[in-house]
């Protein structure tokens, strides 16, 4: 039967992941690089939230983080992760084990990585089926890779074929295909498309959206391409050097961008109607091993004010669903008083 709007909405506000200071270190013989600085944020039921942010910053790390696939010499150092109220991070590995696939999933970044060569694509999905599920009929599981097929547009000729046969949007298909197998409550994809062209990457995005809103599953998208992300996602998370800056729905933070990074990162969307030039910031980012007092956006900062150097701005829910971490602003979301005057000087 059809959700109500009331249904709908009551399901929106349910809370499917809970992430609380997240920290993940990577160990090196001259100190832990801090990639992911403690980091919060929620995932509703059936939402999609893009998290975005220049490479190194942390984005893949954190989803890592999230499904405990960080590997030495990172580590996570601190904080909890909570999947429809099972506490992930200090969970056993057995267990931990039949959460992932079922319950939560990755569509990796680079699919010719992720595929086995040698293995043809069915196995690739009847394998991960059979090992949550135990054995099954060989007639029940083709037809279930078929529908699989069927969901994110591949070809019935796929079945049989080797990753290597196929093109770059096939196989990452088959990733999507794979991801969803098990009906997972969460699906992280990883700069699922990043590595195809532009017109495939669009289809392949709108085939992951058109699956995601078909089964109801909640997703976090990774990328750097605010472009696509507008399109594709209801809220965005930016995220600059381990920390997040901004949370807020897509078209707040398009229409409107409260951090100075966030800021940039809009301003740097090419446009077909309007030429501009190329936005670039200035300043360099701190070193990972030692970050300094203070807000971690400083040293590239236009408006960096005195009180930024010492104080780190935390999240803040300065809008309505609007959260920031910068000290441009007050409680209330207005400009400080000083701000245009401080940012000048
Ligand atoms: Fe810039 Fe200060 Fe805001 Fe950081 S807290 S983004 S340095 S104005």
């Amino acid at each position: 039967m059809a959700e109500t709007p009331a249904e709908q909405v009551k399901r929106r506000q349910r809370k499917v992941l809970e992430v609380r200071n997240l920290r993940v270190h990577y160990e090196t013989p001259t100190g832990d690089v801090i990639a992911v600085a403690g980091i919060d944020f929620d995932l509703y039921d059936g939402e999609t939230l893009g998290l975005v942010g220049e490479s190194g910053s942390g984005k893949s790390t954190a989803a890592y983080g999230i499904l405990k696939l960080v590997q030495p010499p990172g580590r996570i150092v601190d904080g909890d992760v909570t999947l429809d109220g099972d506490e992930l991070v200090h969970m056993s590995d057995s267990n931990f084990r039949q959460i992932r696939w079922t319950k939560l999933a990755l569509i990796p970044q680079g699919a010719m990585n992720s595929l086995n060569p040698t293995m043809r694509v069915h196995r690739q999905i009847t394998d991960a089926i059979e090992a949550h599920e135990g054995k099954q009929d060989k007639e029940t599981l083709r037809e279930r890779v078929l529908e699989l097929f069927r969901m994110v547009g591949l070809p019935q000729r796929v079945y049989n074929m080797f990753p290597h046969e196929l093109s770059g949007g096939m196989k990452q298909r088959v990733c999507i295909a794979m991801g969803i197998a098990l009906h997972p409550t969460v699906v992280i994809a990883d700069e699922s498309t990043s590595a195809l062209d532009v017109v495939v990457q669009r289809v392949v995005a709108q085939t992951m959206l058109r699956v995601k809103q078909a089964l109801g599953v909640s997703m976090i998208m990774i990328g750097h391409d605010m472009g696509l992300m507008a399109q594709m996602v209801d809220r965005i998370a930016v995220m600059y050097a381990g920390k997040l800056v901004e949370v807020a729905p897509v078209e707040t933070i398009f229409d409107e961008p409260m951090h100075p990074y966030s800021q940039v990162l809009i301003e740097s969307i090419p446009s077909l109607k309007e030429r501009k030039p190329l936005k670039i910031t200035e300043g360099i980012t701190h070193d990972p091993r030692n970050p300094p007092p203070g807000c971690i956006f400083q040293l590239r900062c236009p408006y960096v004010m005195e009180r930024c150097r010492s104080d780190a701005p935390p999240l803040r829910e300065l809008l309505a669903r609007h959260e920031v971490a910068c000290h441009l602003y007050n409680d209330d979301g207005s400009l400080i008083e000083d701000a245009t005057m401080e940012a000048a000087s």
